[in-house]
C-alpha cells in the first residue's frame, strides 16, 4: 500500500490509545503515525526488506504490549504503539502488490521479506498495487473517522496524507514512466557503474 494509507492506518492504531490517555494523546498519536510510515525508510535500500520484519515486529509487539498495559508510562505506550504500527504495516505489505516498478502487471512474486523463514513473501494482491483505486478507498476509509476525532496538526496530517494519496493514485501510472526515463537517459549516461549498483533492481531493465 503507498504510504499515506500506513500514514493513517498508524493514527487510526494511536487513536483509540490517545482517548484513553489524553495526557498524552500527542505522543500516542505520533508514535502511530511514526510506526506506520517506519518500515518504507528502507524504501531506496532494500525496500521491504531492510526495515520490514512481519515475524520479528510481530513477536516484539507481543512481549511488549503486556509490559505496556501493566505498566502505563508514557514511554512503554509509546514505543509499543510504534512497534504495532510498523507490524501492521510490514503484514499489510504482503496483501499489496509485488515490487516491480509497475506492479499492476503483476510479475513479481516478491511482496515482504521473511527474515525468519528467510525468503520472500509472495503477494496477495487485495489491494493490487500501492496507489491502486482500492489503495485510495482503504485510506478514505481510516482517514473517515479520524477527521472527526483528532485536532490541530495531527488534523493537518490526516488531511494531507488524503491529499497526497490522490494525487499519489492519480499519477502512479505515470511516475513509473518518469522514473524509467530518468534512469535510462539520464542516470545510466552519467552515472558510473559502481554508483548504478546502488540502484534498486526495480529501475534498472
Ligand atoms: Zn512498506
Amino acid at each position: 500500500m503507498m504510504l499515506p494509507t500506513h500514514a493513517l492506518v498508524g493514527l487510526a492504531i494511536a487513536l483509540p490509545v490517545s482517548v484513553a490517555f489524553p495526557e498524552f494523546a500527542s505522543l500516542c498519536l505520533f508514535s502511530g503515525l511514526f510506526g506506520g510510515v517506519f518500515p518504507d525508510f528502507d524504501l531506496y535500500i532494500g525496500h521491504r526488506k531492510t526495515l520490514h520484519f512481519p515475524v520479528y515486529y510481530s513477536v516484539l509487539s507481543l512481549l511488549v504490549i503486556p509490559a505496556a498495559v501493566l505498566v502505563q508510562t508514557p514511554w512503554i505506550i509509546g514505543i509499543t504503539i510504534a512497534l504495532v504500527a510498523a507490524t501492521v504495516h510490514s503484514v499489510m505489505d504482503i496483501f499489496g502488490g509485488g515490487l516491480e516498478l509497475r506492479p499492476w502487471e503483476a510479475t513479481s512474486e516478491r511482496a515482504v521479506y521473511n527474515h525468519f523463514h528467510d525468503h520472500w513473501i509472495a503477494p496477495r494482491r487485495w489491494v493490487r498495487y500501492d496507489g491502486a483505486p482500492e489503495d485510495l478507498l482503504l485510506s478514505l476509509s481510516i482517514a473517515g473517522p479520524l477527521l472527526f476525532v483528532v485536532e490541530g496538526r495531527f488534523l493537518w496530517i490526516v488531511v494531507g496524507a488524503l491529499a497526497v494519496s490522490v494525487s499519489y493514485v492519480v499519477l502512479r501510472r505515470t511516475l513509473a514512466t518518469i522514473a524509467e526515463t530518468l534512469v535510462e537517459n539520464f542516470l545510466k549516461k552519467m552515472l558510473p557503474d559502481s554508483l548504478l549498483a546502488y540502484l534498486p533492481a526495480r529501475y534498472v531493465r
